[in-house]
């Protein structure tokens, strides 16, 4: 899926329409406390196993999220892009 470097779009900062300069956001970092972690490192040592009968999932794809810069007050605010993608999104010019 291709994006645009710059759309312009509403800034609830102005309150008006603005161009928005596009980036893709990052993941940060992951913290290793974190409940579904934990469970990872669980199932690893061993604990609970496969359930009989159990479908395995699908990768459904990820909803891709996108920073928008306001060009006039410099604000950022994030946006889901649409549907589901299962590349990695491109900006373009
Ligand atoms: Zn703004």
């Amino acid at each position: 899926m291709k994006y645009p470097k710059e759309v312009r779009t509403f800034c609830p900062n102005c309150n008006s329409h603005q161009l928005h300069k596009v980036r893709l956001a990052s993941k940060g970092r992951a913290r290793s406390m974190a409940v579904g972690n934990r469970k990872h490192e669980r199932s690893l040592h061993g604990h609970g196993g496969k359930r009989a009968g159990e479908k395995t999932v699908k990768k459904q794809g990820k909803r891709q999220k996108i920073i928008l810069e306001c060009q006039n007050c410099k604000k950022k605010q994030e946006r889901v892009v649409g549907t589901r993608t299962k590349k990695k999104l491109e900006i373009k010019a």
